[in-house]
């Protein structure tokens, strides 16, 4: 699960994290009011408006922008709410502003520059150690850095056993190249970066940028917060801060219905028992020249119902040209899961309008192609994996 910004800097600020201070407002009287509010606390005049959306990239699309006074705060809260903001990392059609986040300038000139720089805190799989990773060249695309100055990105591996250590903090500073105040701020900003990211089970923080300012404080300018599904559980306050509007309304609406979904962009679409078949499902259709249009999991039960709830999510897709039903039956009996697809086909009439394939392999395959091939429905019968795709392939081309 994905946090915006602003729920991404407020669960840092509560770590002790320092943050650029904003306000999330909804419309422009509400940016305006925060801007005053913000004004009142920092003294400064001068705002960041920036729209809170599921993606990075946003300064460069025109979602960030700096507003000189409360005129400009309108008039940009105005233009940013509403729009669809297409970033290099959203569709092509952008993804829908709902609300901004009123921040304060952080930017002010001062006896130094200000300075940008980047940092991650993620999960090395392949040692299953936690990872800082940071580099100086902040505020800028670091998939850019990491492939034209790979020299510039440093890491640095924490046991999650034993947490941060005081040198490694020091590390990360000194590496930085910072000293006196500022290399103090950066060490407690590190550690207490750490500590959030292991005590809110997250499993990805990017802070790009980590701002030094121009009086030597260390701050997170941006945020983008990843939490692990599973451990939510453990997170009341945390889970309540999805937002279903930057989700994929299928994927959402599956989730309902505890199906499995996983939207994807080609035109097959597949139901299928158990995650790995799924992935092997996939895999075929590709291999046949297809491109599958989802992974769906229909977990254990393939009854009637359920079938017919899983074809009416696949069908949602309007890119499904023809369906791949792949089921394993091995405590489910396959001649139950065939009578369960007949049943649904029936109940849902016109509702299917495009070819079904359906294999099934395991206990009574047999009495299972038979009771499909003589249902008299428009549905294609399979026992073997290659011979499905060849015939999902014959009907998608
Ligand atoms: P992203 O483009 O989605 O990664 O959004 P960021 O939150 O990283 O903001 C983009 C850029 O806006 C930053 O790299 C900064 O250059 C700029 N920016 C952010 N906050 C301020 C601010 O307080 N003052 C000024 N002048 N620029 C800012
Ligand atoms: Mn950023």
């Amino acid at each position: 699960m994905n946090l915006h910004e602003y729920q991404g800097k407020e669960l840092l600020s509560s770590f002790g994290v320092r943050i650029q201070r904003g306000i999330v407002a909804q419309n422009a009287g509400e940016a305006v009011d925060a801007a005053k509010k913000l004004t009142e606390e920092t003294g400064t005049g001068w705002h960041v408006i920036k729209a809170q959306v599921h993606a990075g990239g946003r300064g460069k699309g025109g979602g960030v922008k700096l507003a000189k006074n409360l005129d400009e705060v309108k008039t940009i809260a105005n233009q940013i709410i509403g729009m669809n903001l297409v970033t290099p990392q959203t569709s092509a059609e952008g993804k829908k502003v709902h609300q901004v986040l009123i921040a304060e300038d952080v930017y002010y000139p001062g006896d130094s520059e200000p300075e940008e720089y980047y940092m991650s805190v993620l999960l090395n799989r392949s040692t299953g150690r936690n990872m800082i990773m940071y580099s100086t060249e902040g505020g800028m695309d670091i998939e850019t850095v990491a492939e034209e100055t790979p020299h510039l990105i440093f890491t640095e591996e924490i046991d999650p056993a034993i947490g941060i250590l005081p040198f490694q903090a020091r590390k990360v500073a000194f590496n930085l190249g910072l000293s006196g105040t500022a290399f103090k701020e950066m060490t407690r900003f590190v550690t207490s970066l750490y500590t959030a990211y292991v005590k809110s089970d997250a499993s990805l923080f990017e802070i790009n940028p980590v701002l030094k300012t121009s009086d030597d404080k260390i701050m997170a300018v941006d945020s983008k917060v990843t939490l692990d599904d599973n451990a939510l559980y453990r997170h009341k306050d945390l889970a309540e801060l999805r937002d279903l509007r930057e989700e994929n309304p299928i994927e959402v609406e599956a989730k309902e219905v505890g199906l499995n979904y996983v939207d994807l962009d080609g035109n097959v679409g597949c139901m299928v028992n158990g995650a790995g078949l799924a992935m092997a499902t996939m895999d075929l259709i590709k291999q046949a020249g297809g491109e599958p249009a989802n992974f769906l999991d229909v977990g254990g039960t393939a009854d009637a119902a359920r079938v017919e709830t899983a074809f009416r999510i696949i069908l949602k897709d309007p890119n499904v040209k023809a369906i791949l039903v792949n089921i394993f039956g091995g405590i489910v009996r396959c001649d139950r899961v065939a009578q369960g697809i007949v049943d649904a086909y029936k109940n849902m009439g016109d509702a299917i309008n495009v070819p079904i394939i359906v294999r099934l392999q395991g206990t009574n395959a047999d009495i299972a192609k038979e009771l499909i091939d003589s249902s008299g429905l428009d549905v294609q019968s399979a026992i073997e994996f290659q011979e499905a795709a060849d015939k999902v392939q014959a009907v998608v081309g």
